[in-house]
């Protein structure tokens, strides 16, 4: 009916007529969405510890995406932002040990320049807290913990925490340099960066053999490049 179809009509030139006066609106949107994505907790593991086990994952939370072989992938999580809070956990017993090595990491990942790395002192505004743990029953030298939400209409992810902690019970007994490196790959991890197998990189899971590579760099660059 003609009528109906002029309601209709008009109906649609307001409703226009009132989002583009109203842009705020479509912030609110956003914000309403942003609420209802979903959290995931995943595991990230290293099989750095050189022990001769099969990777099999130490992970008691939640994970998501761990293959059998221990490898663990955050499938493009990265952070919403270039310039991160960290804070060391010195409260944790073996820490004071530590603290060097990824301070040393820590200095490392901020020399490549693709994020800025800020120290704190307060745990609450940190992004990404470092620590250590000593547990035996784990093939683990490292692990990192990363919280990240899901956008249910794009499927990225967005990370919103990291803990990343190194394994007193195996670095004990590894060289400076090869604590150095696993503190790198976990804080690559707690980065945005996945495993990678097939070249010379400091994100390999087994071994602790390379701390940072021109490769990795060029990793997080196209993460973060836009
Ligand atoms: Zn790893």
């Amino acid at each position: 009916m003609k009528f109906s179809r002029i309601v209709k009509f008009i109906i649609l030139i307001v409703a226009a007529t009132y989002l583009i006066q109203n842009p705020v609106k479509v912030a609110e949107g956003r914000a309403w969405l942003t609420n209802k994505v979903q959290e995931w907790v995943v595991l990230l593991d290293t099989n750095n510890s050189n022990t001769g086990k099969s990777g099999t994952s130490g992970a008691t939370q939640e994970t998501v995406s761990t293959d059998d072989h221990g490898t663990t992938h955050l499938n493009g999580a990265i952070w919403p932002k270039k310039t991160l809070n960290v804070y060391f956990d010195t409260s944790e017993v073996n820490m004071p040990a530590y603290e060097s090595t990824w301070q040393r990491a820590f200095d490392n990942w901020n020399a490549v320049k693709i994020l800025t790395l800020v120290r704190v002192q307060n745990k609450n505004q940190a992004d990404i807290v470092l620590t250590t743990e000593d547990i035996s029953n784990t093939s683990q030298a490292g692990v990192a913990e990363a919280q990240f939400l899901v956008n249910p209409l794009n499927g990225k992810k967005v990370m919103t925490h990291v803990v990343a902690k190194l394994n007193v019970h195996y670095l004990n007994q590894y060289s400076e340099t090869r604590k150095i490196n696993t503190a790198e790959h976990e804080l690559g991890h707690a980065l945005g960066l996945d495993h990678e197998t097939g070249r010379a990189s400091v994100m390999q899971p087994q071994g602790a053999d390379y701390g940072i590579q021109p490769s990795d760099i060029n990793q997080l660059k196209t993460l973060y490049q836009n």
